[in-house]
């Protein structure tokens, strides 16, 4: 499943390629994904005035001469759902239901095996309120999350830390491996209750949850270009994680064994003498 920075760097490659660009005529190759589609048609006119990303949604802005409000196109991509730049006559691909052509003779396809994406077209001045938004917590990289809000939010409360780190209403995109990854490198034991770790260190987990999505998104700079032109899968990037998925080899930082432990039916990997 796409992560945060996975659709981040999904977001940026798409960006230089569609923005500018007006809607010449969309397919639709079926009706719905997870849920029906909107009215694709009502793109055709309108011109991509900015691509942004909130959460692991995708927002594509739009305007029109025509509509007095204007518009976003908001797609989430679910499991295996992608995107493609292509060059409009290039041959329909495999999973490809949705097909925006666009005015520089390039096209946006969206393909998606499981089908588990979805989208919504909505009045761009909605989106906050909208069910989809109106509960979601602060970006991870925005000034936002900091360790105020954390330490506040973590508060007199008895549930394990890692829970509420990946919990969106706390801070959104914290996916199950980068939550992992900041615990350890915060030196904080995934199991612990929130309500019971000091602001201090709730600080230091915060700059590690920043570290770790900065370097992720970093490291898909390199495979933009994989990600938007060709078939290259999203995915986790190839990074090299510290302590995800390592269970039974040597901790990094004192050689004792990294065990695996499961909380909310979700791996937890960690060092038990350097977490605490
Ligand atoms: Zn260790």
């Amino acid at each position: 499943m796409p992560e945060l920075p996975e659709v981040e760097t999904i977001r940026a490659g798409l960006e230089p390629l569609i923005v500018g660009r007006e809607i010449k005529h969309v397919i639709c190759h079926r009706a719905n994904l997870r849920y029906p589609l909107p009215n694709l048609a009502a793109l055709v006119g309108q011109s991509v005035t900015g691509m942004r990303r909130r959460s692991k949604y995708l927002l594509f802005d739009l305007a029109s001469e025509r509509l007095e409000t204007s518009q976003t196109l908001v797609w989430h991509l679910g499991m295996t759902g992608q995107f493609h730049v292509l060059p409009h006559h290039a041959k329909t691909g495999t999973h490809e239901h949705v097909h925006v052509e666009l005015s520089d003779g390039q096209s946006l396809r969206y393909r998606d095996a499981r089908r588990f994406g979805y989208a919504g077209l909505l009045p761009s001045t909605q989106l906050e309120s909208h069910a989809w938004f109106s509960k979601l917590g602060p970006e991870p990289l925005s000034d936002a999350f900091n360790g105020e809000h954390l330490t506040a939010l973590c508060a007199g409360r008895k549930a394990p830390i890692k829970n509420l780190i990946m919990d969106a209403s706390i801070v959104v995109g914290v996916g199950n491996i980068y939550a992992s990854e900041s615990l350890f490198r915060a030196g904080i034991h995934p199991a612990r209750a929130a309500g019971r770790i000091s602001s201090a260190r709730l600080a230091l987990l915060v700059e590690t949850i920043k570290a770790v999505l900065a370097e992720a998104i970093e490291a898909g700079g390199s495979t933009i270009s994989d990600f938007v032109h060709a078939d290259g899968k999203p995915g986790y990037f190839a990074h090299q994680f510290q302590v995800y998925g390592r269970a039974g080899k040597k901790c990094l930082h004192c050689e004792r064994t990294i065990k695996r432990i499961t909380q909310a039916g979700r791996s937890s990997f960690l060092c038990s003498f350097c977490q605490r």
